[in-house]
């Protein structure tokens, strides 16, 4: 039986969203423009969504920001990280702008160390890029054929990125 999937142009209201649900609809977003590849171009879904991208040196212990500006939203990405940890950086930014622009300015430093509050938030963007950088199909048909390695390097990430979807892969099924 075919699955019809509606055509998304555009997130939702943030408060409609949950990580899974807002990562979907940016695979569809991003299949929507040629941009599921595997890596997938996620700057390319950064400018499809009308998102600047700002490549700027920062130091070592901040990896990007997500920051209104006028009437558009800007992610900085901290260029002197590894091009895998920057596509996270960007998928964790995107994350935040689908599910948290209404609350306030992210700024980013190590990822998965962040206490408090803030904390779910930073696990909600965290959640969101894993399953938009490694989506559920395409990911576990992978590790069927190859170690978590290659598998990192097949999705453009980093190892301990590529472990972590690996915890998540129970948490339902992200398409595209
Ligand atoms: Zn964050």
């Amino acid at each position: 039986m075919a699955v019809l999937r509606k055509s998304v142009s555009a997130p939702r209201d943030p408060r409609e969203y949950d990580p899974k649900i807002a990562a979907t609809d940016a695979r569809k977003i991003a299949q929507h423009n040629l941009l599921t590849t595997i890596p997938m171009d996620v700057r390319g879904l950064a400018n499809a969504l009308g998102l600047r991208v700002a490549s700027m040196p920062m130091d070592e212990n901040v990896s990007g920001y997500l920051e209104k500006e006028g009437s558009g939203w800007t992610i900085g990405v901290n260029s002197l990280h590894h091009i895998n940890r920057q596509r996270f950086t960007i998928a964790h930014e995107i994350g935040h702008y689908f599910l948290h622009r209404d609350r306030t300015i992210f700024r980013d430093g190590l990822l998965f160390r962040q206490a408090g509050d803030i904390a779910s938030h930073e696990r909600e963007a965290n959640l969101f890029a894993s399953l938009l950088l490694m989506p559920d199909v395409e990911f576990r048909q992978a590790l069927t054929q190859n170690n978590i390695p290659v598998v990192a390097e097949k999705f453009g990430v980093s190892q301990q990125a590529a472990n972590f979807r690996v915890k998540t892969l129970g948490e339902g099924a992200v398409y595209g």
